[in-house]
């Protein structure tokens, strides 16, 4: 196995690095996804906080997990499957509003990998149960 350098600070850890699938819905509605891999401080750095408020979805009230506020009427959701070294894989349907949703993408293609959508549109996106993986065919 080649080593694969950090997104986000670029050292080599060795078989360690986290992977991140991520993708959302552009404006004309196709989807993009990307694979970021990191390390586990970057992540920790990068998602800590995030991944701490997008858990919070017992709350009756759509919130943005970036910035807290109410999203639901400006919602750009990201989806994102978290898979960190030795651990079970973690998804998460960020209900991000629209401005946290643009800076939120910057920050997940950062050293990213784009992936080819091979649902090939038939409008087959993600579904937000859990045991649905949406990135199933891309790691098979
Ligand atoms: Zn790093
Ligand atoms: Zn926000």
């Amino acid at each position: 196995m080649s080593p694969f350098p950090c997104a986000g600070c670029g050292q080599q850890a060795r078989g360690r690095l986290a992977a991140i699938y991520s993708a959302w819905y552009l404006a004309d509605g196709s989807r993009t996804a990307w694979k970021q891999r990191l390390c586990a401080p970057c992540v920790m750095q990068r998602l800590r906080q995030l991944l701490l408020h997008a858990q919070d979805s017992t709350s009756a009230v759509t919130s943005c997990p970036a910035c807290g506020i109410e999203s639901s009427q400006d919602l750009d959701p990201i989806y994102m499957t978290l898979y960190l070294p030795k651990q079970e894989s973690r998804e998460y349907a960020l209900t991000t509003d629209a401005t946290c949703a643009a800076r939120l993408r910057l920050l997940l293609q950062d050293g990213a990998q784009r992936l080819p959508d091979r649902n090939g549109g038939s409008g087959g996106g993600f579904n937000r149960g859990a045991d649905d993986d949406p990135f199933a065919g891309v790691l098979a």
